[in-house]
């Protein structure tokens, strides 16, 4: 678990950091805004602690850039003024939860555990790219909140492209990975090719562009960024 604290008090940011390393969090410090920014963007983290008021960027603003760029990382706003029109401005943003400076170390711990679990439990069930939502532990598959209803093997096939989205599978993976290697090639990859016009019928928009991408010669990918 990788958590990103992004406070210009000096002090305070490095005590965040120690509580969280003695509960065995991997934490890392940004102590202005841009530089948090950057951070965010370029790596990944289970879990952003981010203050409110920052010299040059501020939360809120860094909060709309996390979101605007589609990342899902939660955030915990950290705010000196108990103010209502703070906390609304915050969650509004995107902020998941916040938390009132000073606070009780308790209080911070309980904050970033229950965050955290919320990314594992996501991570582990639901795979979304664009409005396309998968949910591994129930197989349901939703496009634009519509349920869509697939046959095993359409699943299968749709589940193993997320799994490695932005990577090309070649239909042979694709194939052994479904059927096994019960057919022979020229079988197995032709029932790819099915496979594949039934799903994008079921999954993609009509006349839209399909969320399965050909790569001519080699396979089919899904990518993050449509
Ligand atoms: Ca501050």
């Amino acid at each position: 678990m990788r958590i990103l604290i992004v406070e210009d008090e000096e002090s305070l940011a490095l005590r965040i950091k120690e509580i969280l390393s003695s509960e065995k969090y991997q934490s890392e410090v940004a102590f202005d805004g841009e530089s948090g920014l950057e951070k965010v963007l370029m790596e990944e983290y289970d879990l952003v602690i981010l203050d409110r008021l920052l010299p040059g960027i501020d939360g809120i603003s860094i909060l709309k850039e996390i979101r605007q760029a589609k990342l899902s990382v939660p955030v915990l706003l950290l705010t000196v003024k108990n103010r209502v029109e703070d906390k609304v401005a915050g969650l509004d943003a995107g902020a998941d939860d916040y938390l009132t400076k000073p606070f009780a170390i308790p209080e911070l711990l309980a904050r970033v555990r229950t965050l955290l679990r919320r990314t594992s439990d996501a991570r582990s069930a639901i795979i979304t790219v664009g409005d396309l939502e998968v949910n591994t532990s129930t197989h349901e598959v939703t496009r634009q909140s519509k349920l869509i209803s697939l046959t095993s093997k359409e699943y299968a096939i749709l589940e193993f492209l997320l799994y490695n989205k932005n990577r090309v599978l070649s239909r042979l993976s694709i194939a052994e990975h479904v059927w096994g290697d019960n057919f022979d090639l020229f079988t197995m990859t032709n029932f790819v090719d099915v496979h594949i016009k039934n799903l994008r019928k079921k999954i993609d928009p009509v006349n839209g562009k399909s969320i399965i991408q050909t790569v001519r010669g080699v396979g089919y990918m899904i990518r993050d960024r449509a």
